[in-house]
């Protein structure tokens, strides 16, 4: 299957009863861009003010005086927006639907219940001593209370800093001292695919690292395993919340005030402390919500990402809860105990909308339908995806096969920087094409340039960049604005540099075509990889593949593909020579791979994406050299393939 040829109108139930319609998106995007002051001084009130803001965009990305600042002069707290607005009409209305790890463990949280839970949750923060503007690190399993802890500082005007749960000591050690951060909430234990996660003793593991920095911890309990607890520094969330009241005041911010810092995941290198702040943010986590998954009051949503992501940041907890959804919140993992899982917890909670990522759907896919086709998913309505370009076989088999051809897939290309969604086919106001990111959101102006800064128009590759500022991006790099001003602002002075590359159909269609340092130029050719990899999975022995350029005597590059088989699918050099053919007759001779690395796994993120960057040491040859790999979901796969490199000098 090449890649233009799957062109999918809306399927015509969801048609009828979408919010938006083609007409609708253009005259509100026209507006959005026209009168950007205009615009947003309406959709700002969205959300919950203290005292309304009366001016709306400050802006200068002139690198010399480079902010952004948006409503700044409005005063709010976003719990107010989450919590108390909804509890009027609301306060029986499920907020959070958890689902554990094992499938009989599970239980509702209305918007009552969550807003006492929150603001017991922060009296507790205040009695630990922590005041507003104190950097408090979360290190929490996928339980209600990493969101209460989340919305517990931002009601008491701390700035949260969430690290994965999944992240080593030293990790979790690294972005406390780089926030000076000192509070640490986490669990006694975490637990995931039937098997368990010691938080509370990496977590102290990290204090000793951190070397005195972190002050108090506080502990929930999630399994009941004995911790020990450090006198005079440990406290049980359990005990200390029993004794506080159940209201609390929300704390009036700026809404320039920071909200949180986010390390972003390090798939390209050191982690940034991405911050964001009040206002601007909450407008867009919930504006973006609600449009991109064409939200109903009595919608089932679920985000499968952990929280410790922008995603779970964005639509499980602060998007939803604005607008009044119900969230669903996952703590396990989409193959346990089957891989049926993740569908039979659709059915068992009448979700209508799922969202998730494609490393999710490629390992699903990989197991064949029948886990699929095993439940009944008919409540579903609506399907999204985020986190890589996902290949078009990947978005058929989840369109057709887990939606049953009935349910719009909404392909979301944004970045923690972005604070939520940019690029994204909205539900009902286009046709689909399978891997395309299609058209900007409102307000969002994209362009490709050359590397000249030249902007390319129609039907083109380059590099995406984004022209004007929009509420929810980030406004500075925790501690280090000159690191912000160099990513974002030197490639392109004026402009938002993505750093993705970025292709324009004939249609004015987005397609993002991977990251632009992981650009392949083979003989003056630039291609992206996303392309080649999909040409790759698009035949039927493969279930993943990644590709790198490496040194290349005649082409300057070579073309390096790393290869996942599917089940029961035998690695072997004819099905090399097989992969080779297809390649080239699916895209052509000059995407053809040189050389193909079968691997039974590839480095990934704790989030799920391809670490290209460690594929490209290891098919340069030069691998004693991998850079930050403290992120990396399973080191071990690293050891594997430098054994099993095609290049070796
Ligand atoms: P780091 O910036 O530390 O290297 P990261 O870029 O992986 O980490 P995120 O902010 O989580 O951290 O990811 C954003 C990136 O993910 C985007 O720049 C893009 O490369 C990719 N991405 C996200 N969603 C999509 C999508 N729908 N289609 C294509 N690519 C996507
Ligand atoms: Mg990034």
């Amino acid at each position: 299957m090449s890649q233009d040829v799957s062109n999918h109108p809306v399927p015509e139930a969801f048609a009828k009863q979408a919010n938006l319609t083609p007409e609708k998106y253009a005259e509100m995007y026209e507006a959005s861009i026209k009168d950007p002051d205009g615009f947003w001084a309406e959709h700002g009130k969205r959300i919950e003010w203290m005292k309304p803001f009366t001016q709306v965009k400050d802006v200068s990305w002139d690198k010399d005086d480079l902010h952004v600042r948006w409503f700044a002069d409005g005063t709010l707290n976003v719990t107010e927006s989450c919590l108390d607005r909804q509890l009027e009409t609301r306060g029986a209305k499920p907020a959070i639907i958890w689902e554990g790890d094992e499938p009989d463990d599970s239980h509702t949280l209305t918007y009552r219940q969550l807003y006492h839970a929150v603001c017991r949750f922060s009296n507790v923060l205040k009695e630990m001593g922590v005041k507003k503007g104190d950097r408090v690190t979360l290190y929490m399993p996928m339980i209600p209370e990493a969101s209460m802890a989340m919305l517990a500082c931002a009601r008491i005007g701390a700035i949260h800093s969430v690290v994965f749960g999944g992240f080593s000591p030293e990790a979790l050690a690294g972005r406390i001292v780089d926030c000076q951060s000192e509070f640490v909430i986490t669990a006694d234990e975490g637990v995931r695919g039937g098997r368990k996660v010691p938080l509370k003793e990496n977590t102290d593991r990290a204090c000793d690292l951190a070397k005195g920095m972190v002050k108090k911890v506080l502990v929930v309990e999630r399994t009941g395993v004995g911790v020990e607890m450090k006198d005079g520094r440990d406290v049980w969330l359990h005990e200390v919340g029993a004794e506080v009241d159940d209201t609390c005041a929300p704390e009036p911010m700026n809404a320039e005030d920071p909200l949180f810092i986010l390390y972003t995941s390090g798939s390209t290198g050191k982690p940034k402390g991405v911050l964001h702040t009040c206002g601007g943010y909450l407008v867009w986590a919930s504006m973006t919500h609600e449009y991109v998954f064409d939200l109903k009051e009595d919608d089932v949503f679920w985000c499968s990402a952990d929280v410790g992501w922008v995603t779970g940041h964005t639509y499980i907890v602060y998007g939803p809860l604005a607008n009044g959804a119900t969230s669903l919140m996952f703590e396990g993992v989409p193959t346990y105990p089957s891989p049926s899982r993740f569908w039979e917890v659709c059915d068992k909670h009448g979700v209508t909308i799922f969202y998730t990522a494609p490393t999710a759907i490629r390992a699903l896919m990989r197991e064949g339908d029948g886990p699929v086709k095993a439940t009944d998913r008919s409540t579903l309505r609506l399907l999204g995806t985020v986190g890589e370009p996902i290949n078009p076989e990947a978005w058929e088999w989840y369109f057709r096969t887990v939606g049953d051809s009935r349910c719009p897939i909404v392909d979301t290309w944004w970045q923690t920087e972005t604070g939520g969604t940019m690029i994204v086919p909205l539900p009902g106001t286009t046709k689909m094409k399978s891997g395309a990111g299609s058209h900007p959101f409102f307000g969002v102006v994209p362009k490709l340039v050359d590397a000249e800064g030249e902007v390319l128009e129609g039907a083109t590759q380059g590099n995406l960049i984004i022209t004007g500022s929009w509420p929810g991006q980030m406004r500075t790099v925790y501690g280090d604005h000159e690191r912000f001003v160099d990513t974002y602002f030197s490639a392109y002075p004026g402009n938002y540099f993505t750093g993705d590359g970025c292709r324009r159909d004939e249609d004015g269609f987005y397609w993002i075509t991977g990251r632009v340092d992981d650009v392949i130029n083979v003989s003056g050719h630039r291609m992206g990889t996303a392309e080649v990899e999909s040409a790759l999975v698009s035949h039927d022995a493969v279930a993943e593949a990644a590709v790198v350029g490496y040194p290349h005597d005649i082409k300057g590059q070579g073309i390096y593909a790393y290869v996942t088989t599917v089940q029961g699918v035998e690695p072997s050099d004819e099905l090399k020579d097989l992969l080779q053919k297809h390649v080239r007759s699916e895209i052509g001779p000059i995407a053809c791979p040189d050389l193909i690395q079968f691997a039974p796994g590839l480095p990934k993120t704790r989030s799920g994406k391809i670490m290209r960057r460690i594929l490209r040491k290891i098919a340069e040859d030069s691998y004693d050299s991998l850079g930050d790999t403290s992120t990396l979901a399973e080191p071990e796969v690293v050891d594997e393939l430098i054994d099993g490199r095609q290049n070796k000098a």
